[in-house]
């Protein structure tokens, strides 16, 4: 036996998270032998993956049925982020665009793209956080960022002098927000160029670096930005949070509605503050009826405001806590439902007039 021939066996194996094969989703990356001992080398498509141990016991089973006289295998993960370069044409080095939408305020959406982000970033993946609810930026509030995005003067490619935003750090992870620009209590009434020009400068002229995702809070509802951002990027998709009861289904549904008709893919549904007086469940039904990924349901729970009020939400993810578990699992829903994405369709087009 060979490795080609040990990796063979392999191909049919089931992954336990995405139900597809280890040959469709091209995560058999290799086999040695060392000493007798054979490894096999796993590249995962994403560092949100919470199936490794039942990944490791199917492949060591497969490997026994196969080839008993290959003895007990070990199984080694790497990762390799799935994505399609989202900005190529705007000079954005970013894997998966990923918008984080609802039908209204209020449902906690700022909350789960902060919670998003750093709980891609605990995973151990490369994430930026943009905020663009421009009518009510609450992403500084909720990381604890302030400060004002320095202009730096740079020479492009073609010798030219631009200008580019640097991004504020917080927790290790860039952000830009228009809460970052003007004063807090200051309510601006935008006008289509300008929010086209302001989102130009926060997507084109800024230095993100190179990222696997990055997480952009849309102002809920209204599809402006939507428009703008479908027609500079190619998005991996929108999550669309909502609370679990009627009415908010209904806002919901509405913002995926407008998703869709801005041709920005909907990667699902996330119930937040699921079990409160509100109940349980409506959501993960209602991303059923509409063909939908449910992409997990977070809990009402204290710590959850408490560390937003103190613009300490990272700590979700670095301290034991009850929201801990429920996050990460939303997590590797968002980044589980790109992937699959990417394996059953060829990447939409952005949008290009409307
Ligand atoms: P939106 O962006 O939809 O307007 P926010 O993210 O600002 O909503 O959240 C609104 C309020 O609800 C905040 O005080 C936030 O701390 C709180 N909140 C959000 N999600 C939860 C949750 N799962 N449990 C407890 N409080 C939450």
């Amino acid at each position: 036996m060979n490795d080609l021939e040990l990796l063979a066996s392999l191909e049919s194996v089931k992954d336990p998270c995405f139900e597809r094969t280890l040959k469709d989703l091209k995560m058999l990356a290799g086999a040695s032998e060392q000493d007798g001992r054979w490894t096999i080398q796993i590249q995962l498509p994403t560092h949100a993956y919470l199936c490794k141990e039942e990944l490791t016991a199917a492949i060591k089973s497969a490997v026994a049925a196969a080839h008993p006289e290959a003895g007990d295998v070990d199984v080694e993960y790497s990762v390799k982020v799935l994505g399609k370069n989202a900005g190529g044409s705007i000079g954005l080095n970013v894997k998966n665009v990923i918008a984080v939408g609802s039908g209204k305020g209020g449902v906690g959406k700022s909350t789960v793209a902060a919670a998003l982000a750093y709980g891609l970033q605990s995973f151990g993946a490369t994430v930026g956080l943009m905020d663009a609810d421009v009518y009510g930026p609450s992403i500084p509030h909720l990381v604890g960022a302030d400060g004002e995005p320095e202009v730096i003067e740079k020479e492009n490619p073609d010798g030219q002098k631009v200008q580019r935003l640097q991004p504020i750090m917080a927790d290790g992870m860039p952000m830009m927000s228009i809460g970052f620009m003007i004063p807090e209590d200051q309510a601006v009434i935008w006008r289509g160029p300008m929010l086209h020009k302001l989102l130009t400068q926060f997507m084109q002229q800024t230095d993100w670096g190179e990222l696997d995702y990055l997480i952009i809070d849309m102002p809920p509802g209204t599809g402006d930005v939507a428009i703008t951002l479908s027609q500079m990027v190619s998005l991996a998709g929108a999550v669309v949070v909502c609370t679990p009861q009627k009415v908010a289904l209904l806002d919901a549904v509405k913002a995926i509605g407008m998703y869709k008709q801005v041709k920005i893919p909907v990667l699902g549904i996330v119930e937040n503050m699921s079990g409160d007086i509100f109940g349980r469940g409506g959501a993960a039904k209602k991303a059923e009826e509409l063909s939908l990924a449910p992409l997990g349901e977070i809990p009402s729970d204290p710590v959850i405001r408490e560390y937003g009020d103190e613009g300490q939400i990272s700590r979700l993810f670095s301290e034991e806590n009850p929201a801990k578990e429920p996050l990460e699992k939303m997590c590797a829903e968002v980044a589980g439902q790109i992937v699959l994405n990417s394996l059953d369709a060829p990447s939409m087009p952005s949008l290009e007039i409307l």
